[in-house]
């Protein structure tokens, strides 16, 4: 039973430490991904956010019981030599030819997989099963959050490799805890990806020129600090944490003007586009009888365990002219936001 409890606290701890964006706002990505949708797939979605929203981050859970899971959130580009974020082949079987399918999983597929996840759930609203739209649907959204990250794209994944071991919570957890709320999530309406695959790549190729800036303003930041000032101790559901002090995120908050709002502004427009896309793909099916979709006692059960767990841990821690489909009137802020705040 010790040994039990011992390797959930592990568990835990390991989650918190390697998540991808942190469990916060993974969240808030995927909820605010919703409110991007036209009125055809809007109704279905906003009526089942709270699963969408809930179950963003699924992946992470499975990341360390699902053999071939850890893989689908990052793709280490400098391990295959400079500039290879620009040269890697595009589509998997070519990839797969170039360098072997162990070496790919190896160092991470997360744009390949992105391109099978919306094949997916491509296939789901074709066959108008509801709930696997809504699991695929949740699970594309985490994926997608993780290429908009700039430490998902390199082998120094946690400034282990230049003493600045982690950088990776502080950037995609700590940040947006602190500072997501004055965000401006204005990101337009989802829009029909052409080459959805392309799209996948410019996440993460944009998403590894901010890397440098990661890396460089912590450690500037880091020269010019009083050391005894960087971290601070926090009490986190009665646990003491070390984490990064406020005047120290501020620094790097300010040095970074913008760039992880930018990059969750980029993760929620690009969810919304692969969502419209993969519903447009299936041949835009009619999603208005699928709103009641009813889970069996043992999924709601699942489900009910899944959020508690996750409060838990909260506690520590062109075939198709897209434009003509828009019937209604092109979103605008003022629709967004009500759209939000009426919780409609
Ligand atoms: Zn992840």
């Amino acid at each position: 039973m010790k040994k039990w409890t011992l390797t959930f606290l592990l568990l835990i701890i390991s989650m918190l430490q390697a998540g991808s964006w942190g469990f916060f706002a993974h969240q808030r990505i995927n909820r605010l991904a919703v409110f991007t949708l036209p009125e055809e797939m809007f109704p279905f979605f906003k009526a089942n956010i709270q699963y969408i929203t809930e179950n963003a981050v699924n992946p992470d859970k499975r990341r360390y019981a699902v053999k071939g899971e850890a893989e689908r959130h990052y793709l280490d580009a400098d391990v295959y030599g400079d500039s290879a974020v620009y040269k890697l082949p595009r589509y998997w079987q070519e990839a797969v030819a170039q360098y072997s399918e162990d070496t790919l999983r190896a160092y991470g597929i997360v744009p390949w997989h992105i391109y099978l996840n919306k094949y997916q759930l491509t296939e789901a609203f074709k066959a108008k099963d509801a709930k696997n739209i809504l699991r695929l649907a949740a699970d594309l959204g985490h994926y997608i959050g993780d290429a908009n990250v700039p430490l998902h794209t390199t082998e120094n994944y946690n400034g282990q490799l230049t003493n600045q071991y982690g950088i990776h919570a502080f950037w995609e957890s700590r940040l947006p805890e602190l500072y997501s709320d004055d965000y401006d999530y204005f990101v337009g309406q989802a829009e029909y990806l052409e080459q959805a695959q392309l799209t996948a790549w410019d996440a993460v190729i944009g998403a590894h020129q901010a890397l440098d800036s990661v890396l460089r303003y912590e450690r500037i930041i880091t020269e010019n600090f009083d050391p005894s000032k960087k971290y601070t101790i926090e009490d986190r559901n009665g646990i003491n944490v070390r984490t990064y002090s406020k005047n120290f995120s501020a620094a790097y908050h300010t040095a970074l003007a913008g760039q992880v709002e930018r990059q969750m502004r980029k993760s929620i427009k690009m969810i919304g586009d692969f969502w419209y896309t993969a519903w447009v793909d299936a041949g835009q099916p009619d999603l208005s009888n699928l709103i009641d979709v009813k889970f069996s006692p043992e999924e709601l059960e699942e489900m009910r365990k899944a959020a508690e767990e996750l409060q838990e841990l909260k506690k520590n821690i062109r075939e198709h002219d897209g434009a003509s489909l828009i019937k209604d009137s092109p979103m605008t802020r003022e629709k967004f936001l009500s759209r939000m705040w009426r919780g409609q």
